[in-house]
């Protein structure tokens, strides 16, 4: 037996399905997740001493490479200092600073150490804000595992093939009109017949917990006019794709404004943080300042705070996100020559530096419908051909992937080799 199969089975007695976080499981590909140890560059280290290229990168927050030196030293360098204090620290103001701006969306910024926590107190602002109790979000988005945003969810909950959570009371999902996404004309149309109910649109502006699926043009534009007729609060959830697709975020990339934003995963360059914000009308509603309450322990952690200040700063110099980009479209690119080669329908979306495959003749993925319409159980054999060509994907075919600035030549040849050979096997 491996360690990984030894650490899983006394996992699994205390600890419910042996994981902290569904995905983690490898129900969605079969087999056992494998125990990681150690992560540097562009590599993780399993329990029995094998390295991977990592395509995962914790899920997103690793965007430098894991275990960058300056980070690193900055946590240190924050440690001598003390965990926590529960009192303002000028670490926090120096980071309100610079995500507003890095993010000319936001005017003031609320820290959180999830993005869960991110996207349900901004959702909680929203209704705050505009009296309403409805909200819209879409079909295959995640935006964390809070009650009114478990309906018709993606992640984990869909790789479960549990979308919809019980526990959730039904008089709390009522409250959730869950709609196509990329569909602007179902939104019209709700809101047409709705919108003085809607409190806040919610919104992943690339899709990345249904796989990788971009918003078709005017989507997010769409979104914005027809918010602003019905006095509705525009949120984008960045978590995944704020400071990754762009320095900006998708807002940037894509040049929609929303009125509120979250983040999380690069914010806290890997510690557990999140953020939301936006404008200061909305913003000046949160306790203490307003009366929507919203608070935190460990909010705006000190060493959380070190780690992502560092990260932020490193990814702001000029040239990054494009390399970035650069190394996702080159390896992309030979994923998909060599699928053709071996006769293999293989379909990839891309933002920047983020991805998705799928197993498919589809010309284009826009839909959840065309995501589950894909060759997930193709996938599942790829994901574990890969794995023994040592590289890491996520473990499950509806989740994005990420790359890093630390994947270079020789990551994209332990790529390239490993697929070759991945593909000629499914055939
Ligand atoms: N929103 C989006 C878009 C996400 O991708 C995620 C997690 N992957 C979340 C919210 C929830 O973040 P967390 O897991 O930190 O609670």
């Amino acid at each position: 037996m491996s360690r990984s199969e030894i650490l899983f089975n006394s996992a699994q007695r205390h600890i419910p399905g042996g994981v902290n976080s569904p995905v983690r499981a490898f129900r969605g590909v079969g087999g056992t997740p494998l125990f990681f140890k150690h992560a540097e560059g562009a590599y993780v280290v399993d329990e029995d001493d094998r390295r991977y290229v990592d395509y995962v990168g914790s899920w997103g927050p690793m965007i430098l490479g894991h275990s960058h030196p300056d980070v690193l030293e900055a946590v240190r360098a924050q440690l001598v200092h003390g965990l926590s204090y529960g009192a303002p620290t000028a670490l926090e103001t120096e980071m309100a600073e610079l995500i507003c701006s890095l993010v000319p969306s936001m005017d003031m910024v609320r820290m959180v150490s999830s993005g869960t926590e991110a996207t349900m107190s901004a959702i909680r602002l929203a209704r705050g804000y505009t009296g309403r109790d409805s909200i819209i979000k879409f079909e295959g988005c995640y935006h964390g595992h809070s009650d009114s945003l478990l309906v018709k969810a993606g992640s984990g909950a869909l790789t479960l093939g549990v979308p919809s959570s019980p526990g959730v009371p039904a008089a709390f999902a009522k409250h959730t009109l869950t709609l196509p996404y990329n569909d602007l004309a179902a939104v019209e149309q709700t809101l047409a017949e709705v919108g003085q109910e809607i409190a806040c649109i919610i919104v992943e502006p690339v899709a990345g917990n249904m796989n990788c699926v971009p918003p078709v043009p005017g989507f997010l534009e769409g979104l914005r006019r027809l918010c602003d007729q019905h006095g509705v609060v525009l949120i984008f959830d960045e978590v995944m794709t704020g400071f990754r697709v762009a320095l900006g975020g998708a807002q940037a990339y894509y040049g929609v404004t929303p009125d509120l934003s979250t983040f999380g995963k690069i914010v806290g360059g890997g510690m557990p943080v999140g953020c939301f914000g936006g404008k200061r009308v909305i913003m000046e509603q949160i306790a203490p300042l307003g009366p929507v309450y919203q608070a935190g322990t460990l909010s705006g952690n000190p060493l959380a705070m070190a780690a992502g200040l560092t990260t932020l700063k490193l990814i702001s110099q000029p040239g990054f996100h494009e390399s970035l980009t650069d190394y996702t479209r080159c390896m992309l690119q030979g994923l998909t020559e060599r699928a053709q080669a071996a006769g293999i329908p293989f379909v990839t979306t891309q933002v920047g530096a983020m991805f998705g495959l799928y197993f498919s003749s589809a010309d284009s993925i826009t839909s959840f419908a065309e995501v589950m319409a894909s060759d997930a159980e193709r996938f599942k054999r790829f994901f574990h051909f890969m794995l023994e060509g040592g590289v890491y994907l996520a473990p499950s075919a509806f989740e994005a992937g990420f790359t890093s600035i630390a994947h270079g030549q020789t990551e994209l040849e332990i790529t390239f080799t490993a697929a070759e050979r991945a593909f000629a096997r499914l055939g």
